[in-house]
């Protein structure tokens, strides 16, 4: 529990995100760090303001790092979208200064292929308000 509290930590995350699994791949120098959104109640837009927002259907996303931890890093994150607007929540791995990129996803007829990131820079970079 310690070490994904640190992880927590280190990617800036605080609840209702979380750290829920965490495998090192020692031959192949990979970090697969695994992200959880688990907001029950509804909050505030972060995007629209509206009150009573819910988090309604998750989608997976893969970010990566080459450096993270001196592992090349892939965080997989179930990342929610809001009632109100169908907007993502807020990433806290994407700030400002942020070296994860997101991975695209997978053609669907290519699932077992190896993703190589093509460098989608993070969001938060260019569309901060
Ligand atoms: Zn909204």
């Amino acid at each position: 529990m310690g070490q994904l509290a640190l992880f927590s930590g280190t990617l800036g995350l605080s609840p209702p995100w979380q750290v829920t699994s965490v495998t090192f791949a020692k031959e192949t120098n990979r970090l697969d760090i695994n992200v959880e959104y688990r907001q029950l109640t509804p909050l505030v837009c972060p995007h629209c303001g509206a009150e009573g927002a819910r988090c309604t259907e998750e989608e997976d996303e893969i970010w990566f790092h080459a450096d993270f931890f001196h592992y090349a890093t892939y965080l997989h994150a179930r990342v929610p979208r809001l009632s109100c607007c169908y907007a993502a929540l807020p990433r806290p791995w994407c700030r400002l200064g942020s070296l994860f990129a997101q991975v695209p996803p997978p053609e669907p007829a290519q699932e077992n292929r190896v993703t190589e990131p093509t460098g989608h820079p993070c969001p938060s970079l260019s569309s901060k308000v």
